[in-house]
């Protein structure tokens, strides 16, 4: 995030996947053979391990992204460890299906995949990834991570607490590189599901990679998220809200918003609100030099297709990858703006007139990953909730996360969900059983 080195790791070519994929083969038997409580003890076990090395992770975090150490220390890092707490109970607690009509009993049971390849981005590197292993693991996979090029600190700790809490050799193995490593890791021959969250684009690439041999994915892809504002919102938490959805993380979280629409009658006290709530958010580096070019190359098209900036549209001077959070109006729908993921700290914010208008303005996008509605109705929060074409709909809030939940998006923005025992669907394949009767001679 500054462009300085904090530190070097060995970049994977073929020869090292090959070893990290037959390290994960030969201990997947064993890993698979444990009874599920056995390996719900070991989430556990991880998750004190992470617990032990907090400071560690959160500087490894923080030296790679740059983001803020009180969202590090209250989310990243923590949320790590109760992904492998709550899968290990969502797991252990998991009954088995069974149908029984008079003369047939069918019932099913689940086995695991075998090797899962798990491929992370930078945003939220060590949530992200724990949130694929926690499951992936406690259903009986052993796993080959490849973290971000951007980002493999807290990977590279984290192989490390697998060591130190003594998990059997090759059940987690984690592998660095850029996309070609990726490319090696997700096409080999001994992986037999994919589990990749990051942009749409690398989606695409890497379901062309696994379709010769049809393997089982799972995609968290790109978004470019609605906030709908209505007029009998409660202006105060609509804007807070706003602004958290729009900035956390420099805005780059794939749940962030892009596009807001607000009605009419409040349209512009709304506005004058986010702006000036907008001007005092503390900038956040961007992840790269390359990352950065991006998102002011963004600024400088809505400058250029004649956008009101109500605030930003610049970066600071001074080192790192700093771009101003930065709020606009005044662009068509068809502008590219208002189309693709942008993925920093910028809103486009336009006005609507009816509800049936908001859903459609919302509705028409590529992506569906996530949506936003601020109004105190409960008839309308139900209605245009449940019209939303998106995995994650939210009502007068953002990204509260209860772990059981489905999570994921619809269109570009993904195939699958995560999250309570749809996580562990995924990393696992129900066989079913099927018995026929006989009746017992009376
Ligand atoms: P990216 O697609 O560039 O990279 C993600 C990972 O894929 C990296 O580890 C990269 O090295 C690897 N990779 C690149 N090319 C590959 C290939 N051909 N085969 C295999 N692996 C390859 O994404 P990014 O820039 O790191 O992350 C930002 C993107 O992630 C945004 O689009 C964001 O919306 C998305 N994202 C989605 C979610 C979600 O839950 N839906 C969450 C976080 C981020």
């Amino acid at each position: 995030m500054t462009g300085q080195v904090n530190r070097r790791v060995h970049e994977a070519d073929s020869a090292v996947v090959d070893k990290a994929v037959r390290a994960a083969r030969q201990a997947a038997p064993g890993w698979a053979a444990l009874p599920v409580a056995e390996r719900a003890t070991w989430m556990r076990r991880l998750s004190e391990g992470i617990e032990a090395r907090f400071d560690d992770l959160v500087a490894a975090e923080i030296a790679d992204t740059g983001k803020p150490l009180e969202q590090t220390r209250t989310l990243d890092i923590p949320r790590g460890a109760a992904n492998f707490r709550a899968f290990a109970e969502i797991a252990a607690q998991r009954p088995s299906e069974a149908f029984h009509l008079t003369d047939v009993l069918s019932y099913t049971v689940r086995r695991p995949l075998g090797v899962v390849a798990v491929v992370v981005p930078w945003n939220l590197p060590f949530l992200l990834m724990t949130w694929k292993l926690g499951p992936a693991l406690v259903a009986g996979n052993t796993v080959v991570v490849k973290p971000s090029e951007n980002t493999p600190g807290s990977a590279a700790l984290f192989a490390q607490i697998c060591a130190d809490v003594g998990l059997p050799p090759g059940v987690v193995n984690v592998i660095h590189g850029y996309g070609t490593t990726g490319q090696l890791l997700v096409s080999h021959e001994g992986v037999d599901g994919v589990t990749f969250t990051g942009s749409t684009r690398t989606g695409s690439s890497i379901m062309k990679s696994v379709a010769d041999r049809v393997k089982p994915i799972s995609f968290e892809l790109g978004g470019k998220n609605a906030g709908l504002v209505f007029a009998d919102a409660d202006l105060d938490r609509a804007v807070e809200g706003s602004v958290r959805s729009v900035f956390t993380n420099g805005g780059q979280v794939c749940l962030c918003t892009e596009r807001l629409y607000v009605e009419r009658p409040i349209f512009e006290e709304f506005c004058a609100r986010l702006a000036e709530k907008a001007a005092s958010v503390t900038p956040q580096p961007m992840i790269s030099a390359e990352h950065r070019e991006k998102v002011l190359s963004f600024y400088a098209l809505a400058r250029d297709e004649g956008a009101k900036f109500l605030t930003g549209g610049g970066a600071p001077e001074g080192p790192g990858y700093f771009v101003e959070p930065t709020v606009v109006t005044g662009l068509p729908e068809s502008s590219r703006f208002n189309r693709e993921e942008i993925f920093g700290p910028v809103c486009h914010v336009s006005p609507f007139d009816t509800e049936g208008e908001a859903v459609a303005l919302a509705n028409d996008s590529d992506y569906g990953l996530a949506a936003t509605l601020w109004t105190t109705s409960l008839d309308r929060a139900h209605r245009v909730a449940q019209r939303l074409e998106a995995g994650l709909v939210w009502v007068n809030t953002w990204y509260l996360r209860d772990l059981r939940t489905p999570f994921g998006g619809v269109k570009l923005s993904g195939i699958g969900r995560e999250g309570g025992t749809q996580s562990l669907d995924f990393y696992s394949e129900p066989t079913t059983i099927t018995i026929k009767l006989e009746s017992a001679d009376e």
